[in-house]
């Protein structure tokens, strides 16, 4: 009995002409390639595919996606073997990004985690085409998917409508100097008075089991006053750098400030603050 999965060439990879590249560690990784579609990426593939974190509640993800890939060329690669597709694609898709990936979002390829995301995503992306088609789960609305994160904190009600992120993000997703891409040390939240900066709470490791709008819901619950620009900066920095502190203070307000977002979902360490002088890494 054979095995599938899916690849999805991002248009970064398309950009930098890395496709023969990819074919031949899709290749390496035991995969044939039994059906490859290219076409422009729609935030509707996204809406009806990530269905399971659904639009209304995570606008977030959404917003990324639409300024991340919409309007622009993807490839899709259904993949096959004897057993375990997803392991393959999934070794493939590591071995890809260790190689070529350009920054946290330029990293070049997608492939599903489980057959529930495989069916669900090659659904989304309607090839049209019979042999996708028969490996997918086609849905027309995205109200009847089961939800991958139904615990997680959502942003403010306020913030919950995608043209208002889009307002917020676009300008910062579009300039080049922004923590997207540079990847700075932003400044982390005082939680206590000024001056005391003793101690830090730090993500322990990329918290991917919420998504990006469960993080800045979690961030802007704990922290009264944050905006959500800061939380997003200090989010999408800490996700990508093992050294940015979240927040600052003395050691019991930190502590409190830790238990509040692990509460949430978030896995953070509290430690004496870094050195800024000797941390500064940029
Ligand atoms: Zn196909």
């Amino acid at each position: 009995m054979t095995s599938q999965s899916y690849l999805l060439i991002k248009p970064e990879a398309i950009e930098c002409g890395l496709r023969s590249e990819i074919y031949e560690s899709v290749k390496d990784a035991g995969l044939n390639v039994v059906c490859q579609h290219e076409f422009i990426a729609q935030p509707r593939h996204f809406e009806l595919g990530w269905s399971d974190l659904r639009k209304d509640l995570h606008p977030l993800e959404h917003v990324v996606f639409e300024l991340w890939f919409a309007g622009k060329p993807v490839e899709l690669l259904l993949v096959e073997t004897e057993h375990h597709a997803h392991q393959a694609a999934l070794l493939a898709k590591a071995r890809i990004r260790n190689d070529y990936s350009r920054g946290a979002f330029r990293n070049m390829v997608h492939a599903p985690d489980s057959d529930f995301e495989f069916r669900l995503q090659l659904g989304g992306f309607d090839t049209g085409c019979p042999r996708c088609s028969a490996a997918a789960t086609r849905i027309t609305s995205d109200h009847d998917t089961p939800q991958a994160f139904s615990g997680g904190t959502l942003l403010p009600e306020e913030l919950r409508n995608p043209d208002v992120i889009m307002e917020h993000v676009a300008p910062i997703w579009n300039d080049p100097q922004s923590y997207f891409w540079s990847l700075g040390t932003p400044e982390p939240w005082q939680v206590s008075g000024p001056g005391e900066r003793a101690y830090s709470t730090y993500l322990r490791y990329s918290p991917y089991d919420l998504s990006y709008d469960n993080l800045v819901g979690a961030l802007l619950d704990s922290f009264p006053g944050m905006t959500f620009g800061r939380a997003s900066e200090l989010l999408f920095s800490a996700m990508n750098r093992s050294d940015v502190a979240i927040a600052t203070g003395t050691r019991t307000d930190v502590t409190l400030a830790q238990r509040s977002l692990m509460r949430q979902g978030l896995n953070l360490a509290v430690r004496p603050t870094r050195d800024k002088a000797a941390g500064d890494h940029r």
